[in-house]
Order: structure tokens, then C-alpha cells, then sequence
């Protein structure tokens, strides 16, 4: 069993924690949270944060100069008291091959999934996501065999992947089962499954764009 190494950061645990991700990145971060513990511990105190800010603030009746009142009182409230904050140690957790917010979403027999063929070594299945939920991202599970990685590639968004069983190798390292990596337009990259070969969760906002010599022959045929 293996502890995470990569973890999403604070900002998108903070837009995790506010509600404020699409449906495909709430799902791809809750799953990593079912494997990290440190990174629950710092959404649970997110969360208690955000609840404390809340429950502070007392309704009053709006007066005309409400924006100005506001403002000057904000200058004026007293820092908010700070619990300590608890020591996270991140311990290894038993969790199922698909952690439960993934498997409400795609059942827990991989083999019963019609994925579909991108190259030889390399499948995938587009997960189901709500309705109208469309614009914000997609989310999908790959399947690679060892050896195996997609063409060198950049993003026009935001890429998410996170590592479910096996493992992969990028610039920033090793990743295996529960790391997450989070790679933006100003990445060009070429991940590449370790010998065991790699099943991960992979979420992006936009299509691949890639960047080698056969990116102009792929990009306007391949939806990766
Ligand atoms: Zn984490």
C-alpha cells in the first residue's frame, strides 16, 4: 500500500471545499480525497473555516450605505480565533481499487465497461457525467499497458490525472496509486505507464493539443 505524493493543492482544495469545481474536477479531487488522508484532514479544516466565517456574521437590515458599513466594520472585526491546527500525517489507507465517489459513477467491474480503443496499448471509458455539465470538463478512465503514453501533448485547460492502480512517469516524477497530477497549458508533456502498466482517472476542460512532429497529423483527427 502506498501513501500519496502528489497532492491538488490548496487552490483547488479550497473550490473543492466551497463547491466551487464542475462536476468531472468534484469528482476526480473527492476520489483522490477517498485515498489522502492529509489532504481530507485539510478540507475537513476548510470547511470548518469557512463554516466559523459564516455563522459570525450576524443578519442586520440593509441600510443604503450598506457597502461602506460593511467595509469599515471589516476593518474593525477582531482576528478569528485559530483552533490549532491538528498535525496531518498522512497513513495508508485501505480503500477498494475504485474509491466509492468513482464507483457510484462507473460500478466496480471494470471488465462490464465498453471501452473504447485510442492506440494499441491505450483504452478508455468516457464516464457518464449530469446533464448540462457538458462545458465544465470530462472526465474518463484510461487504461495503458506498460510502456505506453499518449503523444507529447500540452493543454489549452486544465488536465487532472489520478492514478487508481499501477503507475506512470512524467517530468515531475514517479506517480502511484492515489497521486494526483495537475498539468496546465504551460506543460508539455509525454506521461508514460510504468512496467505494471497504469488505470487512471483523467479529467480535462478542453481537448489535448499535441506538440511532436505527429501532433499536426493527430490533432485534427484524435480527441484524446
Ligand atoms: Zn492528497
Amino acid at each position: 500500500m502506498t501513501v500519496p505524493t502528489h497532492h491538488p493543492g490548496d487552490t483547488l482544495l479550497i473550490d473543492y471545499a466551497g463547491g466551487a469545481l464542475g462536476e468531472a474536477a468534484s469528482l476526480i479531487v473527492a476520489t483522490h480525497l477517498a485515498l489522502c488522508p492529509c489532504c481530507r484532514l485539510n478540507v475537513a479544516e476548510m470547511e470548518a473555516v469557512g463554516g466559523a466565517l459564516l455563522e459570525s456574521i450576524e443578519p442586520e437590515e440593509v441600510d443604503p450605505a450598506c457597502l461602506e458599513t460593511v467595509l469599515a466594520r471589516l476593518d474593525d472585526l477582531p482576528p478569528l480565533p485559530r483552533a490549532p491546527r491538528p498535525k496531518l500525517v498522512c497513513q495508508p489507507v485501505e480503500v477498494p481499487l475504485l474509491p466509492e465517489p468513482l464507483r457510484r459513477y462507473v460500478g466496480s467491474d471494470l471488465s462490464r465497461l465498453p471501452w473504447k480503443r485510442l492506440m494499441r496499448g491505450m483504452d478508455c471509458y468516457d464516464i457518464p457525467l449530469g446533464s448540462g455539465s457538458e462545458s465544465r470538463g470530462k472526465a474518463r478512465l484510461m487504461r495503458l499497458a506498460s510502456g505506453v503514453g499518449p503523444p507529447y501533448h500540452t493543454h489549452r485547460g486544465i488536465e487532472l490525472t489520478l492514478v487508481l492502480d499501477g503507475g506512470f512517469t512524467d517530468d515531475p516524477g514517479q506517480f502511484a496509486r492515489g497521486d494526483l497530477s495537475v498539468a496546465d497549458d504551460s506543460v508539455r508533456h509525454r506521461p508514460v505507464a510504468d512496467e505494471e502498466g497504469c488505470l487512471c482517472l483523467a479529467v480535462t476542460d478542453a481537448p489535448l493539443r499535441f506538440t511532436g512532429p505527429l501532433g499536426l497529423i493527430l490533432n485534427p483527427f484524435v480527441k484524446f
